[in-house]
């Protein structure tokens, strides 16, 4: 298993709900995320075209339903992605969402856009800017990739 890199057609598709998510697949990309250093790793970033994706606080999404709680607005900030490696991109994410009756916010809501998006086929770098800071500074800003 390995970390599938833009551009790559795999990376643009629609997944389909989870059809073949088992324990080794799981552990192979937990094991590629923390080698990585990532905040979140979804399944087509493996070149499997299914609905589910993990995150570093060592949660499974599995055919997410990601509702926004669009009463606490939108915040954009800097994300890197595993997939773009080198770049980073602003990026505007609801603040609060909220999936399978639990909400997150902060990091993890903006980690579980990001892997959503990547179930749709979405990359950062067509939904944000250009971001100019390099994803090795340590500053508050950091980006951090997924
Ligand atoms: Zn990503």
């Amino acid at each position: 298993m390995n970390i599938i890199f833009a551009p790559n057609e795999l990376l643009n598709r629609h997944c389909r709900p989870n059809k073949t998510l088992n324990f080794n697949v799981l552990a192979e990309m937990f094991a590629l995320m923390d080698l990585h250093k990532g905040m979140g790793l979804a399944a087509p970033q493996v070149g499997i075209l299914e609905r589910f994706f993990i995150t570093s606080w060592g949660q499974v999404f599995v055919d997410p339903l990601v509702y926004p709680e669009r009463q606490f607005g939108k915040e954009e900030g800097p994300e890197g992605c595993l997939s773009l490696p080198g770049q980073a991109f602003m990026v505007d994410r609801w603040r609060v969402v909220t999936v399978g009756g639990t909400r997150y916010s902060g990091l993890a809501a903006v980690v579980v856009q990001h892997e959503l998006d990547h179930l749709d086929g979405i990359l950062i770098s067509e939904r944000g800017k250009p971001f100019s800071g390099s994803l090795l500074e340590s500053s508050p800003s950091t980006p951090q990739s997924a």
